[in-house]
Order: C-alpha cells, then structure tokens, then sequence
C-alpha cells in the first residue's frame, strides 16, 4: 500500500508511520513542521520505501503535485492546540476544513479514494452522564477546535456521497505517550522543572477524561480501517476507563520523586473557555469490531509520564 500521512512528523502521525514501514507500507509524509519535528521520523530517511515533503496543506500546488499515485490518505495535520481557538480565531479554520478540503480535492482530482482522519471526541462537547455511541446528536462542538474537526468530517462524508470516496473517521479520547508534545502531562512536567514546590492546576483537578495509550490507538486504527469496509467508518477510539486531573497531577509528582508540592488550582470546573470538563467515550463498537485497548486510563497515564521523564533525563 502507498500511504499519503499527513502530519507524519507530528506525535501521532510519526508513530503511524513506524507501524506502516514496520508492516512493509511506503509511506510519504507531508507535514510543514509546525509543531511536528524530523527527529520523529529521521530513523526513516534512508529507507527507501519512505519520503517526507515539508509542506503546508495550504500550499495546494505542492499537494497536488505530491499526493499522485497514493492508494490511501491519513489527514492527521491539524492544529493540535484546542486553546489557541481563543486567540487565533481562523486557525481552526484553516488548519481544519480547508487543510482538508485541499486534501479532498487532489484526492478527488488523482482518483485516490480512501481517507483515514484523525478527529476528536470534542466533536460531542458536553454530554449528558453517559458513555458517548458514534450515533449520538447533535454533535455542537463548545471550541474552534471541535468546530474545525466536525467540518473535516463533514466534508469527507460529502466526498463519500458524492465521489464515491470510502472513509475511516476515528474521534479520538485524549491520547498520551512518548513523543508527546502538548497536553496536560507535558504541561506539568515542565511546570514542574520550572517550579519544583508549587503546581499550578487549570480548573479544578476534577476534569475527568479518558487517556489512551499513542501505540494502542494506533493499532485501533489499524485494525479499523483492515476489518470495515462501510462507504463511512465511524469510530470512538477510546478506553473504558478515566483520569481525573488531580490524579494525573499525583502521579506526575510521585514519578518525578518531588516532595511537597502544593497544588495551586485555578478554579472553575473548565481548564480554559471551550475544555469539556468530563465526558466517557463507548467503546462498544470498535469492541465488537474485535479490538480494545489493554491498558487502562490510568495505566495510559503512568506510561506516558515515564516515557516522557527518560527522555528529559
Ligand atoms: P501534532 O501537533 O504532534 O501533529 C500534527 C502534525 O501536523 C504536526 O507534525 C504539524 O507539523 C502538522 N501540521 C499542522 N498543520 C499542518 C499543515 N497546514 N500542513 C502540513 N502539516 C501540518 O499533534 P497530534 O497530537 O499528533 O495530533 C494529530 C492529530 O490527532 C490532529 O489532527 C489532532 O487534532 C488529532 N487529535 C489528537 C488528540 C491528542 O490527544 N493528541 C486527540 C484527538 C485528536
């Protein structure tokens, strides 16, 4: 298979393309390094069943020109930031539905005809006390970022409907490991490294979300797009399991060794102005698909805090 990954420089994308050369794939990577690095993906620049364009989406001649005689596209490329919606209004915009709409239409334009993206579980925003199906609605997303990421999807179903495309849509839970670049787990670590005694907490520490482990999704999403075959393939990508921020927090300064550290909360049940303070994916149908994560929330979360401490020592 000739993989086109979009954002394969980035924390997930860069471990996408490990596991698609590790199974034989040829991948190329299409990323303009924003926030993705080369040091993610520089173990495969010799290998000759893989290349990497640095490039933006925006750039559409440059997707055009690049995205030829691919068999598949995984859209991972976004602003991964859901707070920088408050600030930057367009971005979402930008990085969200047109990025996508570029990549659409070169699809559509080469006859290149299935798309695997990486969506969110923010598409949902606040829901009631329930495990969140794929089937709920409406879907009114509370951040720029939500908003950017049901437009993606919109717009991909719009090419299934109308172009005949097939699509794996996948709303991720929040996902942590190594690699990481951003979250609340590298914002306290490097909180942390700035100020050993003291903790600032956004929120009140009970934001409840479930954590799921990068190389786990990864195989979710793998085993999704081998074992569906819908026109549209929906799936919550997530664990049974959650974490509480106060825990996170508790287990970031029981690794870090530290001693006494108070913990500083802000206040307010949100992290920031769009955060959805608790929701609880279903889990239910990439289960009976014949896949779910091993390792808990909670068990997601330890990992990822000591992948991310070796790598700072
Ligand atoms: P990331 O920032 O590490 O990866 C995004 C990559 O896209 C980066 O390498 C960046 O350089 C690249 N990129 C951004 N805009 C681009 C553009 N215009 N043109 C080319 N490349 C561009 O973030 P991530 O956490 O790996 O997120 C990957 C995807 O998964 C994103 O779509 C994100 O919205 C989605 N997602 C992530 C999480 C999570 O918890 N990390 C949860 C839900 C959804």
């Amino acid at each position: 298979m000739k993989a086109f990954v979009t954002g394969g420089a980035g924390f997930i994308g860069s471990h996408l393309v490990d596991k698609l050369i590790m199974r034989g794939d040829k991948v190329t990577v299409f990323d303009n390094l924003s926030s993705g690095e080369t040091k993610y993906i520089k173990h495969h620049l010799d290998n000759p069943n893989f290349k990497f364009i640095e490039a933006d989406l925006l750039d559409l001649k440059t997707v055009k020109k690049e995205i030829k005689s691919h068999d598949v596209v995984f859209h991972i490329a976004a602003n991964p930031y859901v707070r920088l919606g408050e600030k930057q209004t367009r971005l979402d915009l930008e990085q969200g539905p047109i990025a996508t709409y570029n990549v659409l239409e070169e699809m559509r334009l080469n006859d290149i005809k299935k798309i695997v993206f990486s969506s969110s579980s923010v598409v949902y925003a606040e829901t009631p006390n329930i495990d969140i199906p794929e089937n709920y609605g409406p879907t009114l997303p509370i951040s720029l970022y939500g908003a950017g990421k049901l437009g993606g999807e919109g717009l991909i179903s719009s090419f299934c409907g109308t172009f005949g495309f097939q699509a794996w849509i996948y709303r991720f839970a929040n996902v942590v490991g190594t690699r990481g670049t951003h979250g609340v787990i590298v914002d306290f670590i490097a909180k942390l490294e700035k100020n050993p005694r003291e903790l600032e907490i956004l929120g009140d520490g009970c934001q409840q979300k479930p954590y799921l482990y990068v190389t786990e999704l990864l195989d979710g999403m793998l085993f999704g797009f081998e074992h569906s075959n819908e026109q549209i393939n929906l799936f919550n990508l997530g664990v049974d399991s959650n974490t509480t921020v106060t825990h996170i927090a508790e287990m970031v300064v029981e690794e870090t060794k530290l001693k006494n550290v108070k913990f500083n909360y802000t206040g307010g049940k949100r992290g920031w102005a769009g955060d959805v303070p608790r929701f609880q994916l279903s889990t239910q149908k990439m289960r009976k698909l014949g896949w779910q994560a091993s390792l808990s929330s909670d068990e997601a979360v330890r990992k990822a805090i000591q992948d991310l401490l070796v790598i700072k020592l």
